[in-house]
C-alpha cells in the first residue's frame, strides 16, 4: 500500500523562492573582485536570479546541459548556483587552483555549454579556451565598465546579459532526481572524477547540515563560507542559508587574515566555516594586531584534520567554539559533524577535546562502517582502522562516466568506499587515521601522519608540519618530519622531537625532522603529500647509510 502523502519534488529553487518570500529582507554581503562590498537582499536577488534564468533560456540553455562556473564566493555566484539549477541545468563548479592539463579535462568530460567566470581567471582561460571544442561562450562576472581587453572567443558581459531580462520566471517542475550541480575530486592521482548532485541530494543534505545535530542553522546566524563556492558547493552553506533565511557574508577573492577578520567584524558575522589553513592565517593575523572576535561564535572546520592547538586556540584565546566536521567531494560535502552528544558535553574539557578533535560522529542520514581489505566489517571500538565506507541519499552513487573508478571505488552491496582509513566508536564517532595512500607502514603496523602532524603543531616554533613515510631497509617505512617554523622562530628538529616524547607512541617518533620555507598545498588546501614525496624522493634517514 503507498502512503498518500503529496508527491512533492525537492527542488532547488524552492530554497530561494522561501528564503525571498520569508526572510527577503535579509542580506547577502560580498566583497567583489573589482574591490567594493555589494548588498542585496534575498528578494532582490531571486529577481536578479530569475532575470538570469530568462537570460539562460534566451541563450538555448536546455535541461541537462552543463554550465561551467570559475568564481569565487560573491552574490553572482550565488545567483548562478540558483539560475542554472533551477532552470534544470547542472551548475559544473570548477576549482581553479587545479592544473591547466585538469582543467581542459574537466571542461571537456563534463561538455560545458558555457563557462562564466570572474574576470580573475581571465588569463588562466585564455590560454586553454582552443582546447576547449564544447564550449559556446565566455560570459564575464562583470559589468560593461569592468570589462577586460580579452582573446577569449564569443565573450559576453554578465550584467548586459541579465539586465534586459524579465524578472518573472516559472522554475520549472520536474523528477527530484534531476542532476543540479557537479563539481570533479582534485584527486592527486589519475584523472579529477565527476560528482553529479541531485536536486533531492541537494535538499536533504541541507536539511541535514540545518539540523541541530549537524551545523545547528538559524535565521539569526550570519554566516561567512570561507570555503570556497568552487569546491563542494561551499560545503553546501549557500543551500542552507536559504533553507534558514540566514544573512551571508561572502569573503570574495580574499582569503588573508586581514580581510576575512574585516568582513568577521563589520558584518556581525556569527559563524564561519573553512579549512585549518585558512584559520591558521586567521589566527596569525589576530594575535599579531592584537584583534579579538567580537561578534563570531562558532567556527566549522574540515577538510583537513583540525590540530588540538587550534582547537584551544580559538576556544580558550578568543572564546570562538571550534565545531570540527569531515567530508569530501562525494558526501555533498557534509558527512559527519562534532556536534557532542549528551555524554560527550557532560565530560571534563580536556576529555571533550579528545572528542572535538575526531572527524565527528554519524547524523542520520550517513551511515558509516569501516572494513578490511576483503569488505569485512570490522569493531567500532575506538582502535580498529579500517577504510572508511559511506552509504545514503547524499552520498555518490557512481562517478559521472568514470568506469573504472565505478569498478573500484564502490562495493557490490552499494556502499562508496571513500580511501579514508578511520576508526569508529561506539558513539558513532569517527576518527580518520591516515588517507590510505598516506598512512606510513612501518614493520607491518600503521602510523598515522595526521596524528603526528596534529601533535607537531603543538609547538610554538611549527606553523605547519607535514609527515611522510621514507623507505626504510628494516622497517618497511619510517615517519620524516617536515616542518616549516614560526615567524621569527627557531626551533631545531632536535626541539621538535623531544616535544613530541610523551605525546605519542614511542615507535611513531619519526627518523628525522626537516625544515622547509613552505610546504606544497593542493587545489584544495591540503598538503600535497604527493608533491611533498615527490620532493624528498631518494632521502635517507640517519642511520640508513646507502652502503
Ligand atoms: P575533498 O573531496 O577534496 O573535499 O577531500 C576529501 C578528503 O579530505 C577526505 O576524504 C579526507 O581525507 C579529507 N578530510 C576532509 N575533512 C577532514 C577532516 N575533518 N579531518 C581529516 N581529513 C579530512
Amino acid at each position: 500500500m503507498r502512503g498518500l502523502m503529496m508527491d512533492d519534488p525537492l527542488l532547488v529553487s524552492d530554497l530561494i523562492e522561501h528564503a525571498a518570500l520569508n526572510h527577503g529582507f535579509q542580506e547577502i554581503v560580498s566583497r567583489t573582485v573589482e574591490g567594493p562590498i555589494h548588498r542585496y537582499t534575498y528578494a532582490d536577488a531571486l529577481k536578479r536570479i530569475k532575470k538570469l534564468a530568462n537570460a539562460l533560456n534566451r541563450l538555448g540553455v536546455q535541461q541537462g546541459d552543463r554550465l561551467a562556473t570559475f568564481a569565487w564566493n560573491g552574490y553572482r555566484h550565488f545567483e548562478l548556483y540558483y539560475a542554472i539549477s533551477g532552470s534544470g541545468a547542472v551548475c559544473h563548479t570548477i576549482n581553479p587552483r587545479l592544473f591547466a592539463d585538469q582543467i581542459v579535462f574537466i571542461v571537456n568530460h563534463a561538455k560545458d555549454r558555457f563557462i562564466f567566470l570572474d574576470v580573475t581567471f581571465v588569463p588562466l582561460l585564455e590560454p586553454l579556451a582552443d582546447q576547449l571544442p564544447h564550449v559556446e561562450g565566455y560570459i564575464l562576472l562583470a559589468d560593461k565598465d569592468h570589462m577586460p581587453e580579452t582573446s577569449l572567443p564569443n565573450v559576453m558581459c554578465y550584467e548586459d546579459l541579465v539586465e534586459p531580462e524579465s524578472d518573472e520566471f516559472d522554475w520549472p517542475r520536474f523528477d527530484e532526481n534531476t542532476a543540479s550541480s557537479m563539481c570533479y575530486t582534485s584527486g592527486t592521482t589519475g584523472n579529477p572524477k565527476g560528482v553529479l548532485y541531485s536536486h533531492r541530494s541537494t535538499v536533504l543534505h541541507t536539511f541535514f547540515q540545518c539540523n541541530g545535530e549537524g551545523f545547528a542553522m538559524n535565521s539569526k546566524a550570519v554566516v561567512l563560507p570561507a570555503v570556497p563556492m568552487f569546491h563542494a558547493n561551499a560545503w553546501g552553506l549557500p543551500y542552507a542559508v536559504c533553507m534558514v533565511g540566514a544573512k551571508v557574508v561572502f569573503p570574495g577573492a580574499a582569503y588573508d587574515g586581514a580581510s576575512i577578520w574585516e568582513m568577521l567584524d563589520t558584518e556581525k558575522v556569527t559563524f564561519a566555516a573553512g579549512v585549518p589553513t585558512i584559520w591558521m592565517m586567521l589566527l596569525e593575523y589576530v594575535r599579531r594586531e592584537g584583534k579579538r572576535f567580537d561578534h563570531l561564535t562558532q567556527t566549522g572546520i574540515g577538510g583537513s584534520a583540525v590540530p588540538l592547538a587550534m582547537v584551544e586556540a580559538f576556544e580558550d584565546e578568543y572564546e570562538v567554539e571550534v565545531f570540527h566536521a569531515w567530508g569530501m567531494t562525494e558526501t555533498s560535502p557534509v558527512g559527519t559533524t562534532g556536534a557532542f552528544n549528551c555524554k560527550v558535553a557532560e565530560m571534563p574539557l580536556e576529555r571533550r577535546r579528545t572528542y572535538q578533535i575526531k572527524q565527528g560522529r554519524s547524523i542520520f542520514g550517513v551511515r558509516m562502517k569501516i572494513v578490511d581489505d576483503q569488505g569485512n566489517s570490522l569493531a567500532r571500538d575506538g582502535e580498529t582502522f579500517g577504510q572508511l565506507a559511506v552509504k545514503g541519499p547524499w552520498i555518490v552513487g557512481a562517478y559521472h562516466d568514470n568506469d573504472e573508478a565505478n569498478a573500484t571505488q564502490f562495493t557490490e552491496d552499494g556502499w562508496f568506499l571513500t580511501g579514508d582509513i578511520a576508526t569508529l566508536d561506539d558513539y558513532g564517532y569517527m576518527t580518520i587515521v591516515d588517507r590510505a595512500k598516506d598512512v606510513i607502514k612501518s614493520g607491518g603496523e600503521w602510523i598515522s601522519s595526521i596524528d603526528l602532524e596534529n601533535a607537531a603543531v603543538g609547538h610554538p616554533g611549527v606553523a605547519e608540519a607535514a609527515v611522510i613515510g621514507i623507505a626504510h631497509p628494516k622497517w618497511d617505512e619510517r615517519p620524516l618530519l617536515v616542518v616549516v617554523r614560526s615567524e621569527g622562530a627557531e626551533v631545531s628538529g632536535a626541539d621538535v622531537l623531544s616535544f613530541l616524547d610523551g605525546k605519542i607512541a614511542k615507535w611513531w617518533m619519526p627518523d628525522a625532522v626537516e625544515f622547509v620555507e613552505e610546504l606544497p598545498h593542493t587545489a584544495t588546501g591540503k598538503i600535497a603529500k604527493l608533491k611533498l614525496r615527490e620532493q624528498f624522493a631518494g632521502y635517507e634517514l640517519p642511520g640508513v647509510g646507502s652502503g
